[in-house]
């Protein structure tokens, strides 16, 4: 088809550019005078498809391709190319070409215009499209920049990235940029660099630039490729950006934060954080410990449930929705079970964050005490089996007391045995003495029954039987096994026990065994007393806090120290065969009552040692 040449247009034609344009397939009907002074062909001889000869075949076939849109739209593209000259030989040139659909018919025309990117220099091949310019703004550009051909060929880098490396463009040319990476960096450099090449893509990686001379600093090397319509990479631009200061804000911050993964892990306390507007949770690596998840599970309050015992998610859900609306801290304990069936006792503490008045977020702690708690219960025991051991002891001591307070009823008993025996035995039988021997001996029995009964419940193991009774009830049953050391020493018993005493709640063996410990002290330490009277005063009233109190006061030596804390340390005995366990022993077992107790010396001879416990309604309250 005959071409029609297009009029000459002034302007176009003096342009150091090709520009030409032409109508669907390529063909052109306009070639302005550039063309020929660079091809060293007549125009006439560009015109229709004879500009085509002038590219190289490898790039001809992608501008054709790029000169007919699909849907004939307008379309804009660039594109490096690779033109003959007169000399023969290919320089490189960037084209830009517009497509624009003809009103009239829908016929696709061009516009196209290329301009030189490398002056003298012949372009060798495909991947030698344009580099940045020596004079190019990108040589004083406030960061490090570079550029590297589509193979990664590096051939541009500019003056701020060899200030840093202290190399030379040509040192650094090719692959001998490599040199100014940290040698541990390296390998993760050359792998995400290849990745990068094979995948085409935009990409970025971290490494430390710079050189052992003047040091390295860490850097964020982002490289973006330039592609042709056919996606091809041309180029690949690339730039360095300093992050040394945020990396040292970020080791920093990773130090400090391991630091704190370990305190965690190693008091076993989990921190979280929660939004009850919008139920966001966020917490802390040692809350996937506990929790038992993966650290890749998204925190939620249902994963937080999903691991709560099923006796205890009630309660914690309730906890969560309370705290939405009532802005109140949080301390409250429950129970974990985890996949494996093991069961985990967990206290979780958290308080709001107000800001500006509203409420922010619930700031928060999990702190697994499963192994405290089994400490304590272990503790406990071991109390339990001492408190256990030195009951046993004290009756043994006490076995000479024990002894006469069976003995004398069984005495009594054999007694009146004898003389009903002689009552009845009499021709007449005088029926009324037999009654009353036979109720004295019923009333020893009793008594001899009741002192059996009071050492078996001393003398077994079991523990926390704890039910409301009267402290005097328990003072009574216990006085009698202490009975015979009162007797030895020599000591008079007076007791001041107040009728109108609230009940309390109280465990009647362990409270016994205080009750003993206690007597028994004061009447050993008057038991060398001679110039004064050997008097022990009982007493029990009501405290001032709706409990009640139990004053037990000597005559004796006093007590060898007033610091409470040596009295009631564990094995402080100044006594030759003394366990020092009896005031240790006494204290755990009010102050698990939820007592106190106390010594202190008189203000003339002997001492006191006073204990308070709540009363009922104290407890309750
Ligand atoms: P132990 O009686 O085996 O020594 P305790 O713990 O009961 O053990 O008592 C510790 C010490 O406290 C006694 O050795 C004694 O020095 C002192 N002590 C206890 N009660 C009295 C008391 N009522 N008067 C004087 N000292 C006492």
């Amino acid at each position: 088809m005959a071409f029609e040449e297009h009029p000459p247009i002034p302007i176009l034609d003096a342009v150091p550019a090709l520009v030409w344009s032409g109508g669907p397939d390529g063909r052109a009907d306009y070639v302005n005078p550039s063309w020929s002074r660079f091809t060293g062909r007549e125009r006439c001889d560009l015109i229709g498809s004879g500009w085509h000869s002038a590219l190289h075949p490898d790039d001809l076939r992608r501008v054709l391709d790029a000169l007919t849109p699909a849907h004939g739209e307008t379309h804009e593209f660039q594109m490096a190319v690779r033109v003959r000259n007169s000399g023969e030989r290919y320089q490189a040139f960037l084209i830009s070409i517009s497509t624009n659909p003809e009103p009239r018919d829908g016929s696709v025309s061009f516009c196209a215009a290329a301009i030189k990117t490398c002056n003298g220099d012949e372009a060798r091949d495909a991947s030698d499209a344009p580099s940045p310019d020596r004079d190019s703004p990108w040589t004083r550009a406030p960061m490090m920049v570079w550029s590297a051909r589509a193979d990664g060929y590096l051939d541009f880098v500019n003056d701020r990235w060899m200030n840093h490396t202290g190399l030379t463009l040509d040192e650094a040319r090719g692959s001998g940029w490599q040199s100014a990476i940290h040698p541990d960096d390296l390998n993760g450099a050359l792998l995400a660099w290849r990745k990068l090449i094979d995948s085409r893509a935009e990409g970025a990686c971290e490494c430390r630039m710079g050189s052992k001379a003047r040091g390295y600093r860490w850097s964020v090397s982002v490289a973006n490729p330039l592609c042709d319509v056919s996606g091809s990479v041309i180029r690949w631009y690339g730039a360095l950006l300093d992050i040394e200061d945020r990396k040292r804000a970020e080791d920093k911050l990773g130090l400090s934060q391991d630091c704190l993964d370990d305190a965690q892990r190693l008091t076993r306390t989990g921190s979280f954080a929660f939004d009850p507007r919008t139920g966001a949770l966020c917490w802390s690596r040692e809350m996937y410990r506990i929790y038992g998840y993966e650290e890749s599970a998204k925190p939620s309050l249902d994963r937080i449930l999903a691991r709560t015992h099923h006796e205890d998610v009630g309660n914690v859900a309730r906890v969560f929705d309370q705290i939405a609306v009532e802005r109140h801290d949080v301390d409250t304990e429950h129970r974990l079970l985890m996949p494996d069936g093991t069961i985990k006792e967990i206290r979780m503490l958290a308080h709001p964050v107000i800001h500006r008045g509203n409420l922010y977020r619930y700031a928060g702690t999990v702190i697994d005490v499963t192994e405290a708690r089994a400490s304590a219960r272990r503790l406990q025991e071991a109390h339990a089996e001492l408190a256990h051991a030195t009951r046993i002891a004290t009756l043994g001591e006490l076995t000479a007391s024990i002894a006469h307070e069976v003995s004398q009823p069984l005495t009594a008993i054999e007694t009146n045995g004898a003389a009903s025996l002689r009552w009845l035995r009499r021709d007449t039988p005088d029926l009324q003495e037999v009654t009353l021997a036979i109720e004295r001996i019923r009333r020893d029995a009793r008594r001899a029954n009741d002192v059996i009964r009071q050492l078996r419940a001393l003398a077994r193991k079991d523990v926390s039987a704890r039910k409301p009774g009267s402290i005097n009830a328990v003072i009574r049953d216990a006085l009698p096994l202490a009975q015979s050391q009162l007797m030895r020493d020599h000591v008079t018993l007076e007791l001041d026990l107040d009728v109108g005493l609230p009940r309390i709640e109280l465990d009647v063996v362990q409270m016994q065994q205080v009750i003993i410990n206690l007597v028994t002290n004061a009447s050993q330490a008057m038991s060398g007393i001679v110039d004064r009277a050997r008097k022990l005063t009982m007493r029990t009233l009501p405290n001032d806090r709706g409990g009640v109190r139990v004053i037990v006061r000597d005559a004796g030596t006093g007590f060898p120290d007033n610091h409470n804390e040596t009295m009631f340390t564990p094995f402080f005995t100044t006594k030759p065969n003394g366990m020092g366990m009896g005031l240790s022993i006494s204290r755990t077992i009010i102050e698990s009552h939820g007592g106190t107790i106390w010594m202190l010396n008189n203000a003339g001879p002997g001492a006191q040692v006073i204990f308070d416990l709540p009363g009922l309604d104290d407890r309750v309250a």
